[in-house]
């Protein structure tokens, strides 16, 4: 492997346009509202260590899904305070009641758990996303209870949006009865605890309801759940292979397993260097995919196989053994955007993200 790991399958990460985006995130909500980077799932497969440190003045503090996560996180120096997105296993309260870690809970029974942390708890309300958190109706009686006990300190209260990048309607439904619960709140609760709403959709889509905090995931990574938001935002991640064998097939040959693509003309097949095991999906087999090669879109031909991708380069004038493919990023003037590829595979970018496999070696610049 030389320094640069361009061997076979890696990633580029720009920091500088991780900050970017996050400073853009904090333009959307303004300066009073705090800035929670969330970093779960290796930080959507941009590596959790090396983004956290990227966003260290970025962010005032970071989001993992849990203890687990949580740890390595703290293990690596990173001082914010880190909240714990999912509910924690029983096993896992005394652990992180000692390190000061922020749990989410569901319920007053739940909230008991924490009794000393010195963080305190967040409290999830369900408004709608009907995963996590006390439901709506049952809020202000369980908080209530939560701040007659005096070992328990309530960090923050939040809700999450289950459709902001979907439903227009019910989102800002869903966001008005959530403020009128929040003022019923601040009526009958005094405290500084943190109200938190928004996600990456909801922060590029329905600012105003910011309260004190806002939890960025994908929009960090330069990938908008809002397209016409795109332009906005600079892509932190680009995936890279390189094409490893050039072969010149005759009208007639088949391509790949399942013999699912035939050529129809004497065409230019460039194997390159990434398959399903680095993350680039199965799924976008005969489905239109491109890769981009010395600037130029190339189509991906038949399967695609655990290491190996066939890709049809006939347009190219020139082409080379080692020369560099673009999964998605940037090559030249042309952009795929991880949407594009999500869109195409039949699913959505954080999965096309938190995919990219682990022998992909990561390599930060700037
Ligand atoms: C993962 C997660 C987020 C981040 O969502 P994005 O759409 O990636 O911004 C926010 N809030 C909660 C509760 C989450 O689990």
């Amino acid at each position: 492997m030389n320094s640069l790991g361009k061997e076979r399958c890696w990633a580029e990460i720009d920091r500088a346009a991780l900050r970017h985006n996050a400073r853009l995130a904090q333009e959307r909500v303004g300066p009073e509202v705090e800035l929670l980077a969330v970093v779960k799932a290796n930080a959507y497969g941009h590596g959790m260590i090396e983004v956290a440190g990227a966003l260290r003045e970025e962010a005032k503090i970071f989001g993992v899904a849990n203890l687990h996560e949580a740890e390595e996180l703290r293990a690596s120096g990173i001082p914010h305070p880190i909240l714990i997105l999912g509910p924690a296993l029983p096993e896992e309260r005394a652990p992180i009641n000692q390190q000061g870690l922020i749990p989410s809970v569901s319920s007053f029974e739940e909230a008991r758990r924490f009794a000393g942390n010195r963080s305190g708890i967040n409290f999830a309300i369900d408004s709608g996303m009907g995963r996590i958190g006390c439901w709506q109706g049952d809020a202000l009686a369980e908080l209530e209870k939560i701040s007659r006990e005096p070992e328990l300190k309530i960090h923050s209260i939040s809700t999450h949006l289950p459709v902001a990048d979907e439903d227009t309607g019910f989102t800002r439904e869903q966001l008005a009865r959530f403020d009128a619960l929040v003022r019923q709140i601040h009526a009958r609760l005094p405290g500084n605890y943190k109200v938190h709403v928004l996600l990456s959709a909801g922060i590029l889509g329905f600012a105003r309801y910011a309260f004190d905090m806002v939890r960025a995931g994908l929009l960090l990574y330069g990938s908008s759940p809002l397209p016409d938001e795109q332009k906005f935002l600079r892509s932190v991640m680009t995936l890279k292979a390189r094409v490893v064998l050039l072969r010149d097939l005759p009208a007639g040959r088949s391509v790949s397993y399942g013999r699912t693509f035939t050529t129809s003309r004497a065409t230019r097949v460039a194997t390159i260097s990434v398959g399903y095991a680095d993350g680039y999906p199965r799924s976008l087999s005969n489905r239109g995919a491109e890769v981009l090669i010395r600037g130029g879109r190339c189509p991906v031909l038949g399967r695609v196989t655990m290491d190996l991708t066939m890709v049809d380069v006939s347009a190219l004038s020139q082409v080379a053994l080692g020369d560099e493919v673009v999964l998605f990023g940037r090559q030249g003037t042309e952009e795929i955007f991880v949407a594009e590829v999500a869109e195409r595979a039949g699913t959505i970018a954080w999965e096309i993200f938190t995919g990219i496999g682990s022998r992909v070696r990561r390599v930060y610049m700037g």
